[in-house]
C-alpha cells in the first residue's frame, strides 16, 4: 500500500490534474497562458513540487505521496469520527443497540494507529503493515458510506497539493526561477528548484484552499443542515455530506492534510535532523511550519461561505487536532486519560 512503484498511479494523476485545473478555472484563479502538466516525480520523499520547463510548467507529485495519503486518509477519517462521537457522548452501536466499543478506547486506538503510522513513515520511509494500522484504528466501526468518505478525502488531499503548486504558477512565484531545459536525469536529482519562501507558501496555501473549497456552496450546505435539523437522519441528499462531497468535506480534507505536515515537522524537529524553528512559525527560515499552515487554513474558514444563520462548528477539527497532538503512539491509554483530565478535555 505504501509503495515506491510508479506504475499504478497513472489514473490517479489524471484525476488530480483534471479536478485541480477545473477547480482553479471555475474559481477564476487559473491565470496562466502557459502549458501545465502534472506528473509523477522520480523521488522517494513525500510531497509535490513545481518546475519550469521550456514551454510551461511541470507539477510533480512523488509516488509515495499517493499511497501515504491514502493510508493517512483512512486513519484521519476514522480518528476524526471517533473523536467527534466521543466528544458528543456517542458511541457506535450494533443493530441490537449494544455499544460496540468503549468510546475512549476507540478514540485512543484510532489516534495511536494514526500517530504510529506517521512516526514509522518518518523513521523508515514506509509502513510495514498498513492493513494492521487500519485494523488497529477500527475502521470497521464506521458506517458503510465512510468508504466513500475516505476516497473523497484522499482525492481532496492530492488536489490540495496540486492546487498549491498551481498557486505558485498563477501567483507569479515562478518568475525568477532558472529555466529547466533538460529531461529529469535518472541518476541525479540535482536540477534546480526554487528555494521556498514562507510568504509565497502561505499565499499558495490560500490559493489552494479557495480553489478546493470553491464558491457558492453556502446554499447547498444550508439545505443539508436543514435536513439534519428536521430530524432527517438518512437521505440520499444527506449522503453527500457524510461522504465528504461538499465544501465542508473539502475544507476538512485540506486541514487534515496540513495537520499531517504539522506532525511531520514535530517528528523531524525532535529527531534533530537539522530541521529547526528559526523564526516564529518558520522552519529553517524557508518554510512556514505545518502548525502555522494548519492554523492559517483553520482561520480562513470563511471560505465555507455559510449563510449568516449558520456557523461552522470550529470545535470538531480542533478537538481532533488536539488529540493528534497528545501522541497516543508514545503514551499509554491511562497516561493519555490523565492528560485529558488535566486539560479538561474529558
Ligand atoms: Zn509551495
Amino acid at each position: 500500500m505504501v509503495s515506491e512503484h510508479r506504475n499504478g498511479f497513472g489514473p490517479a494523476v489524471v484525476g488530480v490534474m483534471n479536478r485541480s485545473i477545473h477547480a482553479a478555472k471555475v474559481t477564476n484563479a487559473f491565470t496562466t497562458e502557459a502549458s501545465v502538466a502534472l506528473a509523477i516525480s522520480p523521488y522517494n520523499e513525500f510531497g509535490a513540487e513545481v518546475m519550469r520547463t521550456e514551454h510551461g510548467f511541470l507539477v510533480l507529485i512523488s509516488p509515495v505521496t499517493f499511497s501515504m495519503c491514502f493510508l493517512y486518509a483512512i486513519l484521519a477519517v476514522t480518528s476524526a469520527q471517533a473523536t467527534g462521537l466521543f466528544h458528543q457522548g456517542l458511541v457506535p452501536r450494533g443493530p441490537d443497540g449494544v455499544s460496540l466499543i468503549d468510546p475512549f478506547e476507540w478514540v485512543y486506538a484510532s489516534h495511536r494507529a494514526l500517530m504510529s503510522m506517521v512516526q514509522e513513515f518518518l523513521r523508515s520511509g514506509g509502513v510495514a503493515d498498513p492493513f494492521g494500522k487500519v485494523k488497529e484504528a477500527r475502521f470497521d466501526l464506521l458506517p458503510w458510506h465512510y468508504v466513500y468518505r475516505v476516497q473523497a478525502t484522499y482525492e481532496q488531499m492530492l488536489d490540495f497539493l496540486a492546487l498549491h503548486e498551481l498557486g505558485h504558477i498563477c501567483l507569479g512565484h515562478m518568475g525568477q526561477m532558472e529555466q529547466v531545459r533538460r529531461a529529469v536525469p535518472c541518476t541525479s536529482i540535482s536540477y534546480e528548484v526554487s528555494s521556498p519562501m514562507p510568504a509565497q507558501e502561505e499565499a499558495a496555501d490560500k490559493f489552494a484552499l479557495n480553489c478546493l473549497v470553491g464558491r457558492g456552496h453556502g446554499e447547498e450546505l444550508l439545505a443539508l443542515f436543514q435536513l439534519i435539523e428536521g430530524g432527517e437522519a438518512q437521505s440520499s441528499k444527506l449522503d453527500k455530506l457524510w461522504t465528504g462531497n461538499t465544501s465542508l468535506g473539502r475544507y476538512t480534507s485540506a486541514l487534515q492534510l496540513l495537520k499531517l505536515f504539522d506532525v511531520f515537522n514535530s517528528g523531524q524537529c525532535s529527531e534533530g535532523a537539522g530541521i529547526e524553528f528559526t523564526k516564529p512559525c518558520e522552519l529553517n527560515g524557508t518554510h512556514p511550519s505545518g502548525q502555522h499552515r494548519f492554523i492559517k487554513a483553520w482561520a480562513n474558514n470563511h471560505v465555507l461561505e455559510l449563510p449568516a444563520t449558520h456557523k461552522f462548528n470550529i470545535g470538531s477539527i480542533i478537538q481532533w487536532s488536539n488529540w493528534v497532538n497528545l501522541d497516543a503512539a508514545t503514551h499509554a491509554q491511562e497516561k493519555i486519560r490523565a492528560i485529558c483530565q488535566q486539560l479538561e478535555m474529558l
